[in-house]
């Protein structure tokens, strides 16, 4: 039952209903058993100033902040956390008595959820494919946690280059044409493969990236970070090649997670998280 005590928290976007946040957000706080209110708040983007000021008017214990705004809300905040300084985007907003600090927990959900399967990224070759704004979070994880090498595969390595120059300084990095020879060469030395981009995503299940799997590792682990379907045809194909595998839903829930432990300090329940996603896009789809 919500009170005059209950604190809230939210999820700020422009559009908003599509979210998932306030599903697996409030499924953690009911198991946590904590008194907290989790609701979608539309917000366009001209309203974004109005809007931060007006929920640290009304003290809101933090927030969730998606697309459009995970950009454009950093010069309006009072502190940047070192992971969303270096990705360029927050997507987590803490209130500490008035002081609103921006975090991204998009880096620690990529990473804990392959870390979960048993997977050691330190000293491995990777492979990640796509240099949009998911790319930019996988990269500082995988640079953070001691990636020896890391070879960006895109349809236009021109359009890589500055993602390559800002993460050149923490990890061994460069970009190719994902069909080149010189980047089938990597595949080869590839320990884990990740895909960034949507291609295969809800509803063009049948799309992939074009990537030639039969000359990635032997060993190599493939990691897709889209949670719509739950197994891709990368995944599928992968698989059947006798890859290990992993999708999305374990990195949308470790961020939802990241971020409720900074509001409450309180684990949450990330496989019960993952579980109510699995549940919902199921049902809504
Ligand atoms: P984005 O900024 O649009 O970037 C996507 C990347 O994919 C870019 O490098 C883009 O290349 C490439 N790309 C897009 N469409 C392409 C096409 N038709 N052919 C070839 N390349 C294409 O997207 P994003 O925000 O990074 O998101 C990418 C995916 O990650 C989405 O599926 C999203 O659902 C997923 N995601 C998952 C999580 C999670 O928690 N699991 C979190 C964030 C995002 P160009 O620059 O050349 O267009």
């Amino acid at each position: 039952m919500y009170t005059g005590k209950t604190r809230n928290l939210g999820v700020m976007g422009w559009p908003i209903a599509h979210s998932l946040s306030p599903v697996l957000q409030n499924a953690a706080i009911e198991e946590a058993g904590l008194d907290y209110a989790y609701v979608a708040l539309p917000v366009e983007p001209l309203k974004l100033p109005a809007a931060v000021e007006g929920l640290r008017a009304l003290q809101f214990r933090g927030f969730n902040v998606t697309i459009p705004h995970k950009s454009a809300i950093m010069p309006l905040l009072d502190g940047i956390d070192e992971d969303a300084r270096i990705i360029g985007a927050v997507n987590t907003v803490v209130n500490e008595d008035g002081f609103l600090r921006g975090y991204n927990t998009d880096a620690a959900g990529f990473i804990h959820a392959l870390q979960d399967t048993g997977f050691e990224v330190a000293g491995k070759q990777v492979c990640v494919l796509g240099a949009g704004g998911a790319a930019r979070a996988v990269l500082w994880a995988l640079a953070k946690h001691g990636a020896a090498r890391v070879s960006i595969g895109v349809r236009n390595p021109e359009k890589a280059k500055p993602l390559v120059e800002l993460f050149r300084k923490y990890v061994e990095i460069e970009a190719f044409h994902w069909e080149s020879e010189a980047f089938l060469g990597r595949l080869a030395d590839a320990g884990l493969l990740v895909n960034t981009t949507p291609l295969g995503m809800h509803p063009h299940v049948d799309d992939m990236p074009p990537v030639r799997l039969s000359c990635l590792g032997k060993d190599a682990f493939v990691y897709d970070i889209i949670y719509t379907p739950a197994e891709t045809r990368l995944l599928r194909e992968a698989a059947s090649l006798g890859h290990p595998v992993l999708n999305g839903e374990g990195m949308l829930a470790g961020q939802g997670a990241a971020a409720f432990r900074l509001w409450t300090g309180v684990d949450a329940d990330v496989k019960l998280m993952e579980k109510v996603l699995r549940e919902y896009l199921e049902v809504d789809r």
